[in-house]
């Protein structure tokens, strides 16, 4: 039998599902400033998942993900919990900012402390209250400053269970991703717990294509863990090892000639940069081949701004649907 969740000082009964705000600390204005939790507890027990979106505030798509995902998830068949953040970064979200308000990133604040700034204390607080008793987790992102991703689920692929998780969600692009210092997927890691980063769309959009993946790549997560009994086909999934970034060559207005998800081969022209008054003054090319899996969205670039991400993808392998 599953016993009832004890969580943030709040009991969560089997087979019921309940929304929960975790006091972090209080604001300016004396309001509280909280960390928003929806706990979906199975009937039946079975693994602990979180879902995590908008630990950069701006970066919202991922609360549409757990919102879609979960209206498929019934608490009365669901083997095991989903501790679902669809607001991690709640300062942020409200503010359309990446940010905290002393310009901390919070996914660079991890593991933090009780005694730390505020993004240090809501890292400490997730770690503590949510990863800490997961079995693994899928932390949801979308292009930063101006840039879209294609569709894109990242993790360190040579890690066992990471890669099962990333095959599992079965997204258009799965990318072997190393670890960075004080991230979210870097602590779980610590802490012996697998963590997938979905990436895709641009910042405080909800784009159609990274939404649906999004959705589609939890259910098949939940599914592959056994949780619940049936998921969407997934992806045919490109695998890639590396990748890189394509720069402006000049200064000046960027007219892209690809979109994400094209291939491209060496020595491609993928943009135009031009002077605002018509004449072409540069031209970016791709150096090798692979697939766009971000680009800038703003037109406008100074010499050496991203322009274009590239990936180098392996041969296509079919999803297993
Ligand atoms: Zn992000």
């Amino acid at each position: 039998m599953q016993e009832p969740l004890e969580i943030s000082g709040h009991t969560v009964a089997p087979g019921t599902r309940a929304h929960l705000e975790m006091p972090v600390g209080r604001l300016v204005t004396q309001q509280m400033l909280t960390l928003p939790l929806i706990a979906v507890h199975g009937a039946e027990p079975g693994p602990c998942v979180w879902l995590s979106a908008a630990i950069h505030g701006d970066e919202i798509h991922g609360t549409d993900v757990i919102r879609r995902a979960l209206a498929a998830v019934s608490p009365a068949t669901l083997r095991g919990t989903i501790l679902a953040l669809p607001i991690v970064n709640v300062w942020g979200f409200v503010h359309h900012s990446r940010y905290l308000p002393d310009r901390r990133d919070l996914n660079r604040s991890f593991p933090g402390s009780e005694k730390g700034s505020l993004a240090g204390q809501i890292a400490h607080l997730l770690l503590k209250e949510i990863v800490a008793r997961c079995d693994a987790g899928v932390d949801l992102h979308a292009g930063s400053h101006h840039r879209t991703n294609a569709p894109q689920i990242r993790g360190d692929l040579t890690d066992p269970r990471v890669a099962d998780l990333c095959a599992a969600f079965a997204a258009p692009y799965t990318l072997h991703a190393t670890m960075r210092a004080g991230s979210l997927r870097h602590a779980a890691a610590a802490l012996g717990k697998p963590c997938v980063l979905y990436e895709a769309g641009a910042p405080l959009r909800f784009g159609k294509a990274a939404v649906r993946a999004g959705r589609i790549g939890v259910l098949r997560v939940l599914r592959h863990l056994r949780m619940i009994t049936r998921a969407p086909k997934g992806h045919a999934t490109r695998i890639a090892r590396k990748s890189h970034w394509l720069r402006a060559s000049r200064s000046g207005i960027l007219e892209l000639r690809v979109e994400l998800g094209d291939a491209v081969a060496a020595g491609q022209i993928i943009g135009l940069i031009r002077d605002p008054y018509g004449d072409i003054t540069g031209r970016v090319r791709a150096r090798e081949p692979g697939h766009v899996i971000g680009a800038r969205l703003l037109p406008l670039v100074n010499l050496g701004d991203a322009v274009v991400h590239i990936a180098t993808v392996e041969p296509l392998e079919a999803s297993v649907g």
